[in-house]
C-alpha cells in the first residue's frame, strides 16, 4: 500500500469523543476495567501535542465513570503507562516486547489481567492550506511540522545530508529511508509524500508489533487489546481547541495463547 488518498484518509478521521465511545466499547466488550484489572499503554510521540491530545482523551473517558468524585479515584483510573517514541512508531527491529514488561507486571490485579495498548503515530494538517506536515499549534502565528521528527528525518533524506548522531532518530532515519524505497514514495504537492510516510511508517511496524505483543502475551499469560492509527493535529484557535482527529487503523486482541483475532 504505497498510494494513500489524502481524501479517504482525512474521511476515516473521527474525534476524540467517537475515538472514546471505541475504547469504551471495546472496554466494555473485553470486561477491562480502568483501576482494575488493566494497564493502558500509550505509545505516541514526544511532540506536546500529542501530551495534550492524550490528557484530552482522558478526560473525555470521564464521562464513562460517572462516580468520579474526587482525585484519588481520578489517579486510580487515569494510571497510564506512557512510552514516548519519536513518530510514535515502534520501530522493527529496535524496540521490543522486552520494553513493555514493566507494563504487564504492574495490572493491579494478576487475574483476568490486561494490557490495553494505544498507538499514535501523528500527522499536521492544516485546513487553511489542506497541507500536510504541519499546523498552527495555539499561540502562534504560523504553521509548524508536525510529525517534526518524522518530517526533519525526512527532509534529510530528500536533501541527501548525513544522518542524524542521535541513535533513536538515526534508526527512525534508517526506516523511513527503507518504507521510501519499499513503497516507491515521490515528492508530492501539499504534503501528500509525507502523509504517504506516515501511514507505511505505521503499517509497516505492525507485523513488527504483531509478533512482539504475541511473545509478551505468552511470557506474561496477558491479553493484550492494541488500538492504533494516526492523530490528525489540527490548527488551534484557542487553547481550548480539542478538536484533533484521530484515523483508527488497527484494533486486534491477543490473547495469552497467542491467537490474534481484529476486532471489528
Ligand atoms: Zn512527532
Amino acid at each position: 500500500m504505497g498510494q494513500v488518498s489524502a481524501d479517504n484518509f482525512l474521511a476515516k478521521a473521527i474525534d476524540i469523543p467517537q475515538l472514546c465511545e471505541v475504547i469504551n466499547g471495546i472496554m466494555e466488550r473485553y470486561s477491562v476495567f480502568l483501576g482494575v484489572n488493566v494497564v493502558v499503554v500509550v505509545i505516541n510521540c514526544l511532540d506536546e501535542q500529542c501530551t495534550t491530545v492524550i490528557d484530552n482523551i482522558k478526560y473525555e473517558m470521564r464521562r464513562f465513570y460517572p462516580a468520579i468524585i474526587d482525585n484519588d479515584t481520578l489517579i486510580k483510573i487515569e494510571k497510564f503507562y506512557n512510552m514516548r517514541l519519536f513518530g510514535g512508531i515502534f520501530l522493527p527491529k529496535i524496540k521490543t516486547y522486552e520494553s513493555l514488561l514493566p507494563a504487564a507486571h504492574h495490572v493491579p490485579v494478576k487475574e483476568d489481567d490486561k494490557l490495553l495498548i494505544l498507538n499514535l503515530s501523528h500527522i499536521g494538517y492544516d485546513g487553511n492550506t489542506k497541507e500536510f506536515g504541519s499546523f498552527v499549534r495555539h499561540g502562534h502565528d504560523s504553521p509548524t511540522p508536525a510529525c517534526g521528527a518524522i518530517k526533519s528525518c525526512y527532509d534529510q533524506i530528500l536533501k541527501g545530508i548525513k544522518m542524524p548522531s542521535d541513535y533513536d532518530l538515526r534508526a527512525l532515519t534508517k526506516y523511513i529511508k527503507k518504507i521510501i524505497s519499499i513503497h516507491n514514495i515521490k515528492p508530492k504537492p501539499l504534503g501528500h509524500d509525507l502523509l504517504e510516510v506516515t501511514i507505511n511508517l505505521y503499517n509497516d511496524q505492525i507485523p513488527w508489533l504483531k509478533q512482539q505483543l504475541k511473545k509478551l502475551a505468552q511470557k506474561d499469560e496477558i491479553d493484550i487489546i492494541y488500538m492504533g492509527g494516526i492523530e490528525v493535529d489540527i490548527n488551534k484557535e484557542s487553547d481550548k481547541d480539542t478538536h484533533d482527529k484521530i484515523v483508527l487503523m488497527d484494533k486486534f486482541i491477543i490473547q495469552q495463547n497467542g491467537d490474534i483475532t481484529d476486532i471489528s
